[in-house]
């Protein structure tokens, strides 16, 4: 038998009074609404059913692919993992427990991804030497490629890369992570709404200790594996992410100077260190110096406008990164507009949408080449004691 409430005698003598009464409340609650279904409101992607996200290979199974690029599937909404391309069965098989994946291929057979279904984009982290080699062979499979940093060992082979993905008719992108990165969005965002006034001047400055000590480090000392030096590995963070800000912008001429400190058996095949100047032809000038001779570690890029400035240290790391804003009639804060490490999920899952829809990702090959060009520009100038070289490149 029910009361007056809708509650039985059991529910009654069961609960105290309180309980009654709270109980009573929701119940007339509940006579008033009903489930139903509402539109969404905000910006929410969802994670996509395993069956309809693109399959990735990882092609290198060195220090950034373990530790950032592997781990972060499972943040993805878009994307899985589904195969390795490495030369050790055993770190195969070592992370193909972890992570559920059991499709393996060697360098040698690496070809053979042509004939794998569960494969539709290759991610290649392996030293910059290789990256055309195993870019161009991934493309020729039939596969979407996003390429780690430096796109290349020279402009030529980035040329012959993006003509790759055009005969092949994939998507092929420079893995600039910081496109991708909160942080650095929330400044490009804040200087496109005028927040610091003009934009006049960006400083960029980056660099590490390079050493014989660390098997990462080795490769990135020897020409034909590094292709150059700290201006290829560390400089072009300084480079790639000062032109972020700058859309539409050209780069006139460059003008550079090594800093490679004299008999340093570290720097005999690459440059130790460069101090770069572009000009471009809004008048705004980008100053930066990359170097394997810093420590700690150090990225900072800072941005000077009319009306506020804006810093970033340590600008374009993995986790770390915040912003200083001074000026715009506010006192000087430090923030933080969203998690750093975000960064590799967003950037994964946006090339998977953009090779599923066939359109080009946010930082395709074409934008690696320019970096390409612009660094060996860099280069011609510092080789003749920064004298200025005439690029005439569009941002
Ligand atoms: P690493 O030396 O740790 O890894 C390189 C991998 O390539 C290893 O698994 C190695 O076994 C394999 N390899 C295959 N052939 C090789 C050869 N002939 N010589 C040397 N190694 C060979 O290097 P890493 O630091 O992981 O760098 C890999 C790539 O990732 C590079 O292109 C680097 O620029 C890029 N990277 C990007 C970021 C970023 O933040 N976007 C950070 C670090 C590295």
């Amino acid at each position: 038998m029910m009361d007056r409430n809708g509650l039985s005698r059991r529910q009654v003598l069961a609960a105290g009074a309180g309980a009654t009464l709270a109980a009573a409340g929701a119940s007339r609650a509940a006579a008033q609404v009903r489930a139903e279904g509402t539109t969404l409101a905000g910006d929410f992607t969802f994670p996509e059913p395993p069956g309809q996200r693109m399959r990735w290979a990882v092609v290198g199974l060195g220090n950034y692919a373990v530790g950032q690029i592997i781990p972060r599937f499972g943040d993805m909404h878009a994307s899985r993992l589904t195969a390795f391309v490495s030369g050790s069965p055993a770190k195969q098989a070592d992370l193909g427990a972890r992570y559920g994946v059991s499709r393996f291929y060697s360098y040698t057979n690496y070809d053979e991804i042509a004939a794998d279904p569960e494969i539709d984009c290759v991610y290649i982290a392996l030293p910059v030497g290789l990256h055309a080699e195993y870019t161009i062979r991934a493309l020729r499979a039939g596969k979407h490629v996003l390429c780690e940093k430096p796109m290349a060992s020279s402009a030529a082979e980035a040329e012959a890369m993006v003509a790759a993905a055009r005969q092949a008719n994939r998507q092929l992108g420079v893995a600039y992570r910081v496109h991708f990165e909160p942080n650095n969005v929330d400044v490009l965002r804040r200087i496109r709404a005028g927040e610091l006034g003009t934009l006049r001047h960006i400083n960029a400055d980056h660099g590490f200790n390079a050493t014989f000590d660390w098997p990462p480090h080795i490769w990135r000392l020897q020409k034909a594996l590094g292709g150059g030096g700290s201006m290829y590995d560390i400089g072009i963070y300084g480079l790639n992410t000062s032109l972020m800000m700058l859309p539409g912008d050209t780069v006139d001429w460059v003008s550079a100077t090594y800093s490679t400190p004299q008999n340093d058996p570290r720097f005999a095949e690459v440059e130790g260190a460069v101090e770069y100047r572009l000009r471009m032809a809004s008048g705004i000038s980008v100053q930066g110096s990359s170097s394997y001779c810093y420590s700690p570690y150090f990225s900072r890029q800072c941005y000077f406008g009319s009306a506020a400035s804006a810093a970033m240290q340590p600008a374009t790391t993995y986790d770390a990164n915040s912003i200083t804003m001074d000026g715009g009639n506010l006192p000087q804060r430090t923030f933080r507009a969203g998690d750093p490490t975000s960064q590799f999920a967003a950037q994964i899952d946006a090339f998977s949408r953009a090779a599923r829809a066939g359109v080009p990702h946010l930082t395709p090959g074409e934008m690696g080449l320019r970096d390409m060009r612009l660094i060996e520009a860099i280069y011609r100038s510092a080789d003749a004691e920064g004298d200025r070289v005439m690029v005439g490149l569009a941002v």
